[in-house]
């Protein structure tokens, strides 16, 4: 791998997601919102571009929940993620499950250098905002995909109502996750992914926002309400 695409890794980043690795599978653990949220995005993206059959790339899988369940769907899925130990867990929770997917330890910089334009679908949800550099993860992923194929992407939006529901909220009150998951300054408004998404020479098609509602504990899309979580359908022109 050469220097430039190590660069756009935050290694204490990765070592978060290493050290939870072993429980990434339990519902009842810190990967509970990725588990209660993971029925609404599958959802959302095989809506958008139905899944059977088509070659998917799982950007920063972390242990697969998003990629087994695109996998279950009928897509040949390959998940990539710079963190070995979620990897490893992924690889395992595939074999229990009898699931076949192509799980590798890339950047996507270095596979989009490697095997450009070859797949349908790309999703890279929840993690934007854990690199140092996400236009730079928008733009391979746009390399990676053929003319006429579709990219998801999910992050965090960055306004004070954000900051208290995924920080305040999730962190501290409800302790939905641990203190320090995501720091503020990476949030990322659906402006700024918009234009990266504009200048990676891809439409962006849609814009959805991912709710919680802390009373009911239910987690709902709502295209009118993208002030904390939100995912974006874009795709790149044939
Ligand atoms: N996309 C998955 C996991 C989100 S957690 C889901 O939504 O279910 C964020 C993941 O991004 C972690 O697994 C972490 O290891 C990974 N990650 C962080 N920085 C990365 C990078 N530069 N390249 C690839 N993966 C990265």
């Amino acid at each position: 791998m050469t220097d430039s695409h190590n660069r756009n890794i935050d290694p204490d980043e990765i070592a978060k997601f290493e050290e939870l690795a072993s429980r990434w599978w339990d519902r009842n653990s810190e990967f509970k919102p990725l588990h209660d949220i993971n029925p609404l995005r599958v959802g959302y993206i095989d809506r958008i571009a139905p899944l059977a059959g088509k070659r998917v790339l799982d950007v920063g899988c972390g242990g697969g929940i998003l990629s087994e369940s695109m996998a279950q769907r009928g897509a040949e899925v390959s998940g990539i993620d710079m963190g070995e130990a979620p990897l490893k867990v992924a690889k395992l929770h595939g074999l229990e499950s009898g699931i076949m997917i192509n799980y590798r330890q890339v950047t996507v910089e270095q596979l989009a250098d490697e095997a450009p334009e070859s797949f349908d679908v790309i999703t890279c949800l929840e993690m934007l905002e854990h690199v140092p550099d996400p236009s730079s993860i928008v733009s391979a992923c746009a390399r990676l995909t053929r003319p006429g194929g579709k990219l998801f992407f999910s992050t965090l939006n960055k306004n004070p109502k954000s900051y208290l529901f995924a920080i305040l909220g999730a962190e501290h009150l409800l302790k939905l996750v641990p203190k320090g998951t995501h720091d503020f300054n990476k949030f990322i408004r659906p402006s700024e992914l918009g234009r990266w998404i504009r200048e990676a020479g891809l439409r962006l098609n849609d814009v959805t926002g991912m709710t919680y509602n802390p009373l009911t504990k239910v987690y709902k899309l709502d295209p009118r309400d993208v002030d904390v979580n939100y995912i974006m359908a874009a795709s790149k022109p044939e």
